[in-house]
């Protein structure tokens, strides 16, 4: 009976972390995943160049690091936003 048990867990774990990715993916080019996920994954980006993107903090605009400004690790896309924010 527990082996039953551990099988199904196993098969639910299995099919739920699959849904999962798939939804990722899917999410990825219409821009409709959850603004958390794609935050993330936004993060990650790099331009064409090489350049790492950050995430304006303020409006969520992704700018080049070399042309952000920073309070901390917090990043802007302008000074503007940054005072905006409290920064
Ligand atoms: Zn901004």
């Amino acid at each position: 009976m527990l082996k039953l048990l551990l099988l199904i867990a196993l098969v639910g774990g299995g099919l739920w972390w699959f849904a999962r990715g798939g939804r990722r993916n899917s999410g990825a080019g219409d821009g409709s995943g959850d603004a958390s996920a794609r935050g993330a994954d936004d993060a990650a980006r790099e331009t064409a160049t090489g350049e790492a993107m950050v995430r304006c903090e303020y409006c969520n605009t992704h700018v080049p690091q070399s042309s952000a400004v920073f309070a901390g690790k917090r990043a802007f896309c302008c000074e503007e936003h940054r005072a905006s924010a409290g920064y």
